[in-house]
Parts: C-alpha cells; structure tokens; sequence
C-alpha cells in the first residue's frame, strides 16, 4: 500500500475502534444478570433472556473485530502485510481499506 493509503487505513481503523468500544460498552451492560425480582414492565422475563443471548452474541462479534482490527493496525508496516493469508496472492488495498480486518483476498474468502 501507497503511505496515503497506509494513513487512510490508520484513520479508519482509528475510527472503527472508537466505534467499537463504545458498542462494546453498552452491550456490556445490555448483557449484566438478569435479577430474578427485577420489575421488567411489558418485557416477559423469557424476552429478556433471549435478549441478552443475542446482546452477547453481538457483544462477542464486536470484541472478535475489535481485536482483529488491533492486530492489522500492528501488522501495517509489516512486508506481507497485504499478502493473503491462503494464497499468498496481493490483497487490493481497497478490499483492505474497506473491510479493515481482511486477511484474504476475495477469492479466497468466497471459496
Ligand atoms: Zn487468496
């Protein structure tokens, strides 16, 4: 990748973590126990379970991003930084840029 699109890179990763913790931050919450006597209005407490199976669920995916756009953030300087990880081919740095955390080229992630 060309520097500029080295600086576009750390911007939007830049961005995306920003954008990320505050995810994780409110999905921390959205997943705390659910107390047996809490008064739950219109929400059943069946409701409130599945809803924080699906919170975690999200809670996990957005910890899983978040620690892969770190590592590529890390990995930016590195010579096969571009390299897909299957076939060793270059990923374009457009599918990078937008994708933050590819590791393979399209090819590769379809197959
Ligand atoms: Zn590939």
């Amino acid at each position: 990748m060309s520097p500029e699109e080295k600086e576009e890179f750390r911007h939007r990763a830049a961005e995306e973590i920003a954008r990320l913790e505050l995810t994780i931050a409110s999905l921390e919450n959205d997943t705390q126990p659910i107390a047996p006597d809490v008064s739950l209005g219109r929400l059943t407490r069946m409701d409130a379970i599945q809803n924080k199976s699906v919170a975690e669920a999200n809670l996990n995916a957005a910890r899983n991003r978040l620690q892969r756009i770190k590592q590529r953030l890390d990995q930016l300087d590195s010579p096969d930084f571009q390299q897909c990880s299957v076939c060793r081919d270059e990923v374009p740095a457009a599918r990078i840029l937008y994708l933050l955390d590819a590791q393979t080229c399209l090819d590769c992630a379809t197959n």
